[in-house]
């Protein structure tokens, strides 16, 4: 789909002579790629990309170019575009625009939502958000040139489209769903990539090499490009959006750039606009199962939904006390949720465990064992712990003992609501380090069990009640 290309081979060598990139010597074209045509070339001094423009103006590769160079000039990972010998960035074929880039060599998924895991979404994000703060202050040349992603080009694309559908029930819901989304002006804008994709990213060894293919990127709300991260990153095919995910790339995100509230509130409606485009620009046949996510999203609703994007507060790094550890992305109050806990992670049978499965990520509830998982699986024991776990609605909630900063790792006192015999020695550094870590609650010190006593877990307290009643009495 992506080569309809009006350009024969003998066309390349004629193209080339206008470079200083050797003799041509052959084509390939690439599997992936959007509307326009690329082709992979290569010459006697090497391999080289190039992307001849099939419906786009000139002044939108432009735009393009410029912002390519501007961002290379950043040192961002963006491929150089090769001059030709006049020192021109673009050329006119067959009356439509191209350039040549460098290749680089680079690995990315043959589909957009291939190899997901955590540390390359995160890998994504840090570029993604750097790229918004560098162009925080980049007037982009040509904006006005380039389509702007917004509910009325949603609708004018969607009439060209479906000019069947504009009249019928499909239509009135689209458009219903269209005069939702709000964006308020407080918004803050800037340049978006647009289509965050996995196939627009290289990688190497876990880093990115390159951030490619800018044709769609306009200048708008930045949080767009949030939402694009969360539906390409956080919401495959056929699956409910992934919670997790989604909340990370938002706390990823935030450690490079403050996202306040009222921002985090519209990525909900950004999120809608992508969906909503995406009908706009397929076949009618994709039009349920994108409609099925909209109502999905309709259900949660705006509140919700940013409760969902802030439920993970918290990211994973090397820790000073031990192994890796959780720490805090933003300031918590005391009492404030930090994160919930992922309890369905059930095992049936501790003596039985697979390879993957170890029994230090065990944890032991009143009625069942669960393997924990990421984050709160890498929660350190601490003497003197900033959060405590309290079960709400049936979910563990890890809360804020005392207020927390943002950079404070998220400790929690493993003897509270422990009724089980190991020990350990304790090295957590704090002024009132027991030194050897007790698992039994009612061994710790005694006016320690009290302290901890509002703190304990009903359940436990339940399972407890009698030795519990005795430390009120004392
Ligand atoms: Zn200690």
């Amino acid at each position: 789909m992506s080569v309809k290309t009006t350009i024969s081979e003998t066309d390349l060598p004629k193209i080339l002579a206008d470079y200083d990139l050797g003799e041509y010597r052959e084509f390939k074209t690439f599997a992936n790629g959007a509307g326009q045509t690329t082709l992979l070339l290569e010459t006697s001094t090497g391999k080289f990309v190039l992307r001849y423009y099939e419906n786009r103006p000139q002044k939108h590769v432009s735009f393009e170019v410029k912002l390519f160079n501007y961002l290379r000039s950043k040192s961002f990972p963006v491929p150089a575009i090769v001059k030709n010998r006049s020192g021109e960035s673009s050329g006119i074929y067959k009356e439509k625009p191209y350039i040549i880039i460098e290749f680089i060599e680079g690995e990315h998924g043959k589909n957009p939502n291939d190899f997901f895991n955590n540390e390359e979404a995160a890998e994504v994000v840090k570029v993604v958000v750097h790229l918004h703060n560098l162009t925080k202050d980049y007037n982009p040349e040509y904006f006005k040139d380039r389509e702007v992603f917004d509910a009325k080009y949603c609708w004018r694309e969607f009439e060209k489209k479906h000019s069947n559908l504009v009249e019928n029930e499909k239509g009135k819901w689209f458009k219903a769903e269209l005069e939702k989304l709000e964006f308020p002006t407080f918004l803050l804008k800037g340049l978006c990539h647009a289509d965050l994709n996995y196939g627009n990213f290289l990688f190497k060894n876990g880093k990115i090499v390159a951030v490619l293919d800018f044709d769609m990127s306009f200048y708008t709300y930045l949080i767009y490009d949030i939402a694009s991260l969360i539906y390409w990153w956080a919401w495959p095919p056929e699956m409910k959006v992934k919670e997790k995910e989604m909340a990370l790339i938002v706390s990823e995100y935030s450690k490079q750039r403050e996202l306040n509230k009222d921002e985090r509130a519209y990525i909900y409606d950004a999120l809608k606009l992508i969906i909503l485009l995406g009908i706009s620009w397929s076949e009618e046949s994709d039009f349920e199962d994108s409609k099925s996510k909209i109502e999905f999203l309709n259900l949660v609703g705006r509140e919700k939904f940013l409760l969902k994007l802030e439920i993970e507060g918290v990211y994973v790094k090397e820790s000073t006390l031990q192994g890796k550890g959780v720490f805090a992305v933003k300031d918590f109050k005391k009492n404030d949720l930090v994160l919930e806990i992922d309890d369905t992670h059930v095992v049936e049978d501790e003596n039985k465990l697979t390879p993957e499965q170890h029994a230090f990520d065990l944890d032991y509830l009143e009625d069942k064992i669960v393997l924990m998982q990421e984050p709160e699986k890498y929660i350190n024991h601490s003497c003197n712990p900033n959060t405590y776990v309290k079960t709400k609605s049936g979910v563990r909630q890890v809360l804020a003992m005392r207020d927390i900063s943002k950079g404070d790792e998220i400790t929690y006192d493993y003897s509270i609501n422990g009724d089980n015999e190991g020990t350990f020695e304790c090295r957590c550094g704090s002024k009132n380090c027991r030194k050897i870590y007790q698992g039994n609650f009612f061994k710790l010190p005694i006016e320690l069990q009290k302290h901890y006593l509002p703190y304990l877990d009903d359940w436990f307290s339940k399972k407890h009640e009698k030795e519990i009643q005795g430390i009120k009495d004392l």
